[in-house]
């Protein structure tokens, strides 16, 4: 499908599945394959629930969505942040503790369980206090990196940032390369965060090395809505070194 502003804007609008993912860059095909381009997406660290709360709330007030699908997976780097902060004592930032790691204090004993058990019951649970008692269905599945076939040749990783979008990775990034000529976003090598959270960009950004960042806009509007969180996440320490760029898809790209 197409990617345009108003595919965009209607994501959630006409949409009847909500699938909240990790923004692992390994799932990206699999999310497009699964969602068939019409489902709207969230992702955040670790397909987590409460940082994307106001997202999720939100999307399920249009009324539209009779199912939502989460996906968690194995190897995944923000429940490793996780097990080593809650087993082996690791030190993480405070905001990153309240805002992912908190939640698990005590409720595993392995990385492997944390992933393939904790992690997708605790998800569960806490969608179904936002749902509730609403007639929507919830699916969790598991993923493993491993199995998928996530397309493209590996290159430098990127992370992209945006609302939540059409399951249309494929045509979002050509497109945002497009828009922001000489930028490379990889279907295999582009994590994503949608909406915009300080801990997901935080340990994108920190723990896992991110260079390239780039807010992609549907329009010139996002392309506004998105300065406030460029500019917060390019004063932050750990961010020194990095590229924070604003994508307009519908006109050209705006350096921070
Ligand atoms: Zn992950």
């Amino acid at each position: 499908m197409e990617f345009s502003n108003k595919a965009e804007d209607d994501a959630s609008a006409n949409a009847d599945t909500l699938i909240l993912a990790c923004m692992d860059r390994r799932l990206n095909s699999e999310i497009d394959r699964i969602g068939g381009g019409t489902a709207v997406v969230v992702r955040n660290a670790g397909a987590d629930v409460g940082l994307a709360k106001v997202a999720i709330e939100r999307i399920l007030e249009q009324g539209n969505i009779g199912n939502v699908l989460i996906l968690p997976h194995l190897d995944c780097g923000a429940m490793g942040l996780v097990a080593g902060s809650l087993l082996d004592k690791k030190r993480v930032d405070d905001q990153v503790y309240s805002g992912l790691v908190r939640q698990f204090e005590g409720s595993f004993r392995s990385r492997n369980e944390l992933e393939s058990e904790v992690n997708p019951m605790m998800q569960r649970h806490r969608l179904e206090d936002i749902i509730n008692g609403r007639d929507i269905g919830i699916e969790v599945r598991c993923l493993d990196p491993s199995r998928l076939n996530p397309g493209g040749t590996d290159c430098t990783h990127s992370l992209a940032i945006m609302n939540p979008s059409a399951s249309a990775y494929e045509a979002i990034f050509k497109s945002a390369e497009r828009s922001a000529g000489g930028m490379t976003l990889g279907m295999a090598s582009t994590y994503v965060v949608q909406p915009f959270d300080a801990v997901s960009a935080r340990i994108a950004v920190e723990s896992l090395g991110i260079k390239n960042v780039a807010f992609i806009a549907a329009n010139r509007r996002e392309a506004e809505g998105f300065k406030a969180d460029a500019l917060f996440l390019g004063r932050q320490d750990y961010s020194s070194g990095a590229s924070i760029n604003i994508v307009d898809l519908t006109r050209r790209r705006i350096k921070e």
